[in-house]
């Protein structure tokens, strides 16, 4: 079968290779096997194709790139009564190692050094044919959200944060969340905005770009406010619009996490998502951020990846935006390619201009 590779720390090493086929041996007893349909791809995906980070498989020279799987199930093993052919599922990202926290479920809190991330880190992922996963990794996506099972990974990340920071808050014993800040509205910035306005927010989506363009008009149609900080800056949107409760970051841009420590509300969580590569060094007040933190009682809390807690509750969210904004969720897919050979063009696509979530359409249910 095909499959797209990298070669893990070769810039630009992405290519359409034959890999072996994962078949199901009579000694997996509980494997399931998932036919790809679609595979999203984002800034990670783009970062490993770039050289910068990932890793392949043990004894393998390349990586099945791809972590944003949907997929249909076509055969299980003898001892799996969770899933049976024709499900669509999602498979969750990273894998238990060793540590505590992997051991209770919750491989993405591992203190382990080395992560195993499908597509990303020691393990293949989607964006090929066919794999073969236990069904505690896989999670069911009811068919009415089809359309939009592939943004189901995307979805947990944020989830993930979003829950964390509620989960903090229970120190306060009877927290109002009331309003909200998502800086970035990007793919991640906007499904930000759709979990906080599910959790009943006022939310303000501040970013770079003025208004109006899809992501804006995207932020709207949720009942959220969109603010360009080209007109707007930070503080003064806080002073307009907060204080905020919760803040969530997503615009890959670090400098912005230390500016949203600045307008944080007293007793406010921020919630810091962005994985930056660089090495990025700006000068910036900490007297009045340490104060302001020790004075306000405010929480600033790190995410990354999601549980199998946070993709179940992502199919509720899923589910509950199409409700409530029928075919929103579709508009944040603004392009697709046909197939893996098409694959280069994706890379091309990702962060370039009008492009929210480019996805693979590897195959068809059928
Ligand atoms: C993925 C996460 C992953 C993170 C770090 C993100 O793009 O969505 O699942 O944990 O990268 O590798
Ligand atoms: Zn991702």
């Amino acid at each position: 079968m095909k499959a797209i590779t990298v070669i893990p720390g070769q810039p630009d090493s992405s290519s359409l290779r034959d890999v072996p086929e994962p078949r199901l041996g009579p000694e997996d007893r509980r494997g399931v096997k998932v036919k790809v349909l679609r595979v999203g791809l984002d800034g990670t995906d783009k970062e490993i194709n770039a050289g910068e980070y990932g890793a392949p498989p043990p004894g393998a020279d390349y990586l099945i790139l791809g972590h944003e799987g949907f997929g249909v199930v076509t055969d299980v093993g003898p001892e799996v009564t969770e899933l049976r052919p024709g499900d669509l599922v999602v498979a969750i990202v990273r894998q238990p190692g060793e540590s505590l926290y992997d051991r209770i479920g919750n491989p993405d809190f591992t203190t382990d050094v080395t992560y195993h991330e499908h597509g990303i880190n020691l393990v293949d992922g989607f964006l090929t044919e066919y794999y073969v996963e236990e069904p505690e990794r896989l999670v069911l996506v009811p068919p009415g959200l089809r359309d939009i099972g592939v943004l189901l990974e995307p979805t947990t990340v944020v989830e993930k944060g979003i829950n964390q920071a509620y989960e903090i808050q229970r120190r306060l014993k009877v927290w109002e969340p009331r309003r909200a800040a998502v800086l970035g509205a990007g793919t991640i910035g906007l499904l930000a905005a759709m979990v906080m306005r599910l959790r009943g927010l006022d939310v303000t989506v501040l970013a770079l770009e003025e208004g109006p363009y899809l992501n804006s008009e995207l932020v709207e149609a949720l009942g959220a406010r969109y603010v360009s900080t080209q007109k707007v800056p930070m503080a003064e949107a806080a002073r307009a619009y907060g204080p905020f409760d919760l803040m969530f970051e997503a615009t890959g841009f670090s400098p912005l996490a230390f500016e949203a420590m600045g307008v944080l509300g007293k007793n406010g969580v921020l919630v810091l998502a962005s994985v930056t590569g660089g090495d990025r060094r700006v000068e910036i007040p900490t007297d009045a951020l340490n104060v302001g933190f020790v004075l306000g009682n405010k929480v600033m809390v790190g995410t990354v990846n999601a549980s199998r807690r946070d993709f179940e509750a992502s199919v509720g969210n899923l589910a509950g935006a199409d409700a409530r904004w029928p075919g929103w969720a579709q508009r944040l897919l603004t392009h697709r390619v046909m197939g893996l050979t098409d694959c280069p063009k994706a890379f091309e696509l990702l962060g370039t201009k009008g492009v929210i979530k480019v996805y693979v359409q590897v195959a068809d249910a059928d």
